[in-house]
């Protein structure tokens, strides 16, 4: 996720507002230029999964930076760039064959959906993605124009032809925020089975609908739509991915398959820039992925491929993912006290520590002044920093993301500042 701000959610966007200016990070801490501290709250971008200034991170990136840190695929093979790959593709397990890199989520989601139309070039008329709403995907124009984010998609649907669909929830369950099996059924069959390339979507949703989760029989109903249609599974995993809900993938503890992991963000932790897409066994079979034109121009770097080993060792011998798993119980009970206190905070939602606290506002009170980003401005004054989500009123929610590495101490802290902050919206 990129910084969901106020702007993303109210139209027409408002300036930006002023940032203090960071100086210093260690754990789950932040410095200004004026001495403040502030709890990352946030893990940054939902990406600091190793909390900040990890030395054994810092070491790896010394040593890489000494030894070389560019070279181009097309010159040279690499080491660091090869272990990463045997050691993601054995974290992601069988039924996955390559990697191909990135510097972001967004031109992850970009390769996966490149690589779903290659893998249908021989039937031309099957170029349709179907994803849910609301999703994020990516900023680029590809990514985001298959996002379920109408407030970050504006100006953008000129570019697009229906070749995205997204997915609304349909059936007519009040209670249900993102689609569910009936909901795809029907879009599978609007659309002509024949012509879906694939389904992408996030197992934990994040800036769009604000940790609502997929269920996992909803993962395993897809799978076997897509494989009874002929399309490709792809999961969005770029804030999921690598331990943060508990789990190494979102989608892991379905059992399912997929055919394309699209990845980012927690894979270097926010030390480097570096994203990636999974390949699975069945995209394209008689070629490697990575024939076709793939090739920005720093992706798998190095230097980055270097980082995200060293975070990914961490998040193995530190096992980050039973950790966010534990402190995410601690937070979820802290942030349902604090939900309790307010009537207009909602039961916690999310997996491990990818959590939200949904906020309740009609639609047109969250059209003048989103109450998220309020709670969220006042616990940035309270010396915590979260996120607003969500693409409207009926998602809006205050994500709270720290670092997987998060203790009891900041734990508890940043609860104080979050129940400082949410009172003061209160008074
Ligand atoms: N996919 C998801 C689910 C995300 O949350 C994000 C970023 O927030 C992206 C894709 C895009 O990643 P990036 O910002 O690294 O381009």
């Amino acid at each position: 996720m990129s910084a969901v701000t106020a702007a993303d959610a109210a139209a027409p966007a408002a300036p930006p507002p002023r940032r203090p200016v960071a100086v210093r990070a260690r754990g789950a801490r932040v410095w200004d230029e004026r001495g403040r501290e502030y709890i990352d709250g946030s893990s940054g971008a939902v990406c600091v999964n190793l909390g900040h200034g990890v030395p054994e991170v810092l070491d790896a990136m010394r040593a890489q930076a000494e030894r070389i840190t560019f070279v181009h695929r097309s010159q040279f093979a690499h080491h660091a760039v090869q272990d990463l790959s045997a050691e993601i593709l054995s974290i992601a397990g069988p039924g996955h064959r390559e990697v191909v890199y990135t510097n972001s989520g967004s031109e992850a989601t970009e390769t996966a959906l490149r690589l779903a139309l290659h893998h249908h070039a021989a039937d031309p008329a099957r170029a349709v993605v179907l994803t849910q709403f609301p999703s994020y995907h990516g900023m680029t124009a590809g990514a985001l124009g298959v996002s379920g984010h109408p407030p970050r998609r504006r100006h953008l649907d000129a570019l697009h032809d229906g070749s995205a669909t997204t997915v609304p929830v349909a059936s007519g369950d009040p209670g249900r925020l993102l689609p569910g099996l009936a909901d795809w059924r029907a879009a599978f069959a609007r659309t002509g089975p024949e012509r879906v390339a694939a389904v992408l979507l996030e197992p934990v949703g994040g800036a769009a609908s604000g940790a609502c989760e997929v269920p996992d029989e909803v993962l395993r109903g897809l799978r076997d739509l897509c494989d009874a249609s002929g399309a490709l599974l792809a999961v969005d995993e770029v804030m999921t991915g690598f331990g943060r809900t508990g789990w190494w993938f979102g989608h892991s503890r379905s059992g399912v398959t997929p055919d394309l992991v699209v990845t980012g963000k927690g894979l270097s932790a926010g030390y480097t820039p570096i994203g990636a897409c999974l390949v699975g066994d069945r995209v394209l079979p008689n070629r490697p992925a990575t024939d076709l034109a793939f090739g920005h121009t720093m992706g798998g770097n190095p230097l980055s491929a270097a980082t995200a080993l060293a975070v990914l060792a961490y998040t193995r011998e530190h096992d980050l993912p039973g950790r966010a798993e534990r402190a995410g119980a601690v937070l979820r009970e802290g942030l349902a006290e604090t939900a309790a206190s307010v009537p207009f905070l909602g039961a916690p939602r999310g997996r491990g520590l990818l959590l939200a606290l949904p906020v309740h506002q009609d639609a047109e009170g969250f059209a003048r002044a989103p109450l998220a980003a309020r709670i969220c401005a006042a616990a940035e004054r309270n010396g915590l920093i979260v996120y607003p989500a969500g693409v409207d009123h009926r998602y809006q929610a205050v994500l709270v993301t720290p670092p997987l590495t998060v203790d009891d101490a900041d734990l508890r802290e940043l609860l104080a500042r979050l129940r400082a902050a949410v009172a003061e919206v209160d008074a």
